[in-house]
């Protein structure tokens, strides 16, 4: 006998995404959601076709053959999934209504990479993860896929790989098949540059090269060989590292980049605004503006990034926000320079005005260490007050210290139930 297909999950991702799972062949009975304001109203397909929405222990008892299919958005699928299995639920009659499997991965097997002069990077931070080298950007994406379909295997086979003991790693729903979604541009290409002095920062090293042995590519060129990638046509290309402001060439970048259907994201230091970009936004193409503040005042800031433009840059934010885009906004916490009160709060409270994604990390070259407790406290701090102002959070776990770190997603998951 079939299974009674129950969608968990009645929100607007599943009111956005109804009727491509039902053309994709899945027909649910009904709805269930834990929000009891949902209960017993109605969700309509593009037929007109309603669906009740029904509490989780009504929708068990109508019917007893059920299979959970999880219709919400990737990031909320781990921590409904645990509490369902907290419940009662089976584990085997949890199952997600997009391609998604619940496995070992992390958001780079996932389909992101790193883009550099001469090679492509399974991951983004752990030197010791697997580089492809590549002459022409066509052949090195064929080895490449070879390459990050093959770990993901060795992973779910519990074999020793290149990503063990990486924190990131982790089980959680990932795709079945290995789908390209991002592409983050290093800073090595010909022409890239920046114009702070971070101090934290580790990719000054490489602009100009860094006198690596071998030429650095053109940025634009590379370019045009992704997009005669078919696989590759749909993906966010994500500026990263560096200042991508800075190139002499950005306008034609962009307009390259316009030129396709990609969607771009930058990782800005925010203080030059370009009016290429509030175009792009304008036509709904860029997904996230990144800035790492750092600080919440003019002095902290001028300490940590070398120059001194606070006001420049919390103006430009603005900006941004005016525009609607969505805005992410780290803090990297840093002892002895940034862990106060006082620029946390005022770092709180700009992210609050410009409605950011806040991330909080702590110092990339020193994670192998402890946090400093003030600095810890700091953390802890910042992630409480973004969650009461309803930011949403994120955590850059492989910038943290293990047992930091289990100590500040405890708090995450805290605040996330509350
Ligand atoms: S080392 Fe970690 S972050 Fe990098 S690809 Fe592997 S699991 Fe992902």
């Amino acid at each position: 006998m079939s299974k009674q297909v129950i969608f968990y999950g009645a929100g607007q991702y599943a009111r956005e995404n109804l009727d491509r799972w039902l053309a994709n062949g899945l027909t649910p009975v009904c709805f269930a959601d834990a929000d009891e304001s949902k209960h017993y109203k109605r969700i309509y397909d593009q037929s007109g076709k309603a669906y009740d929405i029904l509490s989780l222990e009504v929708t068990k008892a109508l019917y007893p053959d059920y299979e959970l299919r999880l219709t919400l958005a990737q990031r909320n699928l781990s921590v409904v999934y645990e509490w369902l299995v907290s419940q009662g639920i089976p584990p085997e009659r949890i199952k997600c209504a997009d391609q998604l499997t619940r496995r070992q991965g992390c958001p780079y097997l996932d389909g992101t990479f790193q883009l550099f002069s001469h090679y492509f990077w399974v991951c983004c931070y752990r030197p010791q993860a697997i580089t492809v080298h590549y002459e022409n950007i066509a052949d090195g994406f064929t080895d490449y896929l070879t390459t990050v379909k093959t770990l993901t295997a060795d992973i779910s086979a519990g074999k020793p790989t290149s990503c063990d003991g990486c924190p990131n790693l982790k089980e959680g729903f990932w795709s079945t098949e290995y789908t390209p979604k991002c592409i983050i541009f290093s800073t090595d290409f010909e022409g890239d540059g920046c114009n702070f002095n971070c101090r934290y920062c580790h990719t000054v090293q490489w602009l100009g090269n860094g006198g690596r042995p071998y030429p650095m590519k053109n940025l634009q060129e590379v370019i045009r060989q992704l997009s005669e990638i078919p696989a590759l046509d749909k993906v966010n290309l994500s500026f990263a590292d560096g200042e991508v402001f800075t190139r002499r060439d950005i306008a034609e970048v962009l307009a390259l980049v316009g030129g396709q259907e990609w969607t771009v994201s930058f990782t800005t230091n925010g203080s030059i605004y370009k009016n290429e970009v509030e175009d792009l936004i304008r036509a709904g193409r860029v997904t996230a503006v990144n800035i790492s503040l750092d600080a919440g005042t003019s002095e902290t800031f001028a300490k940590v990034k070398g120059v001194d433009c606070f006001g420049k840059v919390a103006g430009n934010l603005k900006k941004y926000a005016a525009l609607g885009v969505p805005i992410d906004l780290k803090y990297i916490m840093l002892a002895g320079l940034n862990d106060n009160e006082h620029d946390i709060d005022s770092f709180a409270d700009i992210a609050a005005s410009v409605r950011a994604h806040v991330w909080v990390s702590g110092d990339q070259h020193i994670n192998s260490e402890r946090l400093a407790p003030r600095a810890l406290a700091m953390v802890l701090r910042l992630i409480q007050k973004c969650s009461r102002r309803k930011n949403f959070i994120a955590i850059a776990a492989e910038n943290f210290h293990p047992l930091d770190l289990q100590i500040i997603e405890a708090a995450v998951k805290d605040m996330q139930t509350k």
